[in-house]
């Protein structure tokens, strides 16, 4: 069913340069006075309906060329004005490089969820002072790539300082503070008379009120411009950017699998207290539960975000990348079974080939050639 043509509003708020999509709209929404849902329809794009919020969550990750031209008959704002308030606008090399190859559709092993899913997520990081100032949220914030704000050189945030949850735009306006629900009391059942049930409310506390630690850390700073630009790389070098991308992510599961505070040597110390504390526990953990401590659902964690980035840049940097974490790669031995399934085959079958002697060392020789041949007897589409 296709959606009319709305009318062209009398007043609109434009978007900032990277806001998000949900951001402008809930701008709009107090803007106007209107409920997200009317303010949505008015700017084009969607009918009324229920879940609003998913609704709205789903068009921030991507907005069809139909959708766009309903957005700018409603604002005048020009097509790729609208693209650019949504996840498309990291097309060229962050979208493609979570499309995964043919035999790979399926749903992504619970070690694959910290390597396989670096785009799609429901929950975002924030700036504090950035909330504060200007009370808007950027597109960038729905990547987890972005773990520092070039504005206010800080670590973003990933909890409401509150409650400490995820911070979802979906389930309502940032504009009025953190929208998770918390705990609030409790009251007599209507269907089991003499008995109590819980309820909850909105925890609605100011974002812009939580604690933003600084960056003084320049490799922090280099990682984050060194992924910036290949996020932000025009479809000309879409590919190359796309295969350098795949090449970080890569670099990254290693350097969780196998980082120690040592690789992070001269890092802010938030970011080595942070990683001290996931490598404690991951180590503690069987090999096979290793990402569990890190799902889709799990809040970003910018902290970590950071160590694992900074560790990979290096070996991305590097001339010879298994150099980097020479000292802990285990070298060939019994647990080489162990080591290849803490890995989605996926990161290993697309990475560049001058991983192949980490890869090697990473995972195993049998593994390493099991997904080489897993490639080669592929057909392509
Ligand atoms: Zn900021
Ligand atoms: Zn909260």
């Amino acid at each position: 069913m296709s959606v009319a043509m709305p009318r062209r509003m009398a007043l609109v708020e434009l978007p900032l340069p990277d806001e998000a999509l949900l951001s402008w709209v809930d701008h709009n929404t107090a803007a106007l006075g209107l409920t997200r849902s009317r303010t949505a329809t008015a700017l084009g794009l969607m009918a009324a309906g229920p879940s609003t919020g998913l609704r709205l969550q789903n068009l921030t990750h991507w907005i069809s060329d139909a959708t766009a031209a309903r957005i700018q008959a409603a604002t005048g704002i020009q097509r790729a004005a609208s693209l650019s308030l949504t996840l498309r606008r990291y097309q060229p090399a962050a979208l493609r490089a979570d499309v995964p190859p043919p035999d790979e559709l399926r749903p992504v092993s619970p070690q694959g969820m910290l390597s396989g899913q670096f785009v799609y997520r429901q929950f975002i990081t924030y700036c504090p002072t950035c909330v504060r100032e200007q009370g808007r949220w950027s597109i960038a914030w729905h990547l987890p790539w972005t773990f520092t704000c070039p504005r206010h050189h800080c670590y973003l945030a990933g909890v409401c300082p509150a409650c400490q949850n995820a911070v979802a735009p979906s389930r309502g306006p940032l504009t009025s503070g953190c929208t998770a629900p918390i705990p609030a009391g409790s009251r007599p059942t209507r269907r089991h008379p003499g008995h109590t049930e819980g309820y909850t409310r909105r925890c609605g506390a100011d974002l812009g009120t939580a604690h933003a630690v600084a960056v003084e850390d320049t490799r922090v700073s280099a990682a984050q411009q060194y992924v910036n630009n290949l996020l932000d790389a025009p479809t000309r070098c879409g590919a190359a950017a796309r295969q350098a991308l795949i090449d970080v992510r890569t670099m990254m599961a290693v350097a969780l699998r196998f980082g120690r505070l040592e690789h992070l040597k001269d890092a802010d110390p938030a970011v080595c207290s942070r990683f001290n504390e996931f490598t404690t526990r991951r180590d503690g953990l069987p090999h096979a539960y290793i990402y569990g401590v890190w799902g889709a659902r799990a809040p970003f964690d910018p902290l970590l975000m950071a160590a694992g980035v900074r560790i990979a840049h290096l070996m991305v940097t590097s001339p010879d990348p298994s150099a980097v974490l020479a000292s802990v790669l285990p070298c060939d031995g019994p647990q080489r079974r162990e080591r290849s399934f803490a890995f989605d085959r996926t990161d290993w079958v697309q990475v560049s080939p001058r991983y192949e002697q980490l890869a090697r060392r990473a995972i195993g020789i049998r593994a390493y050639e099991a997904c080489v041949r897993k490639v080669a007897s592929t057909p392509t589409t």
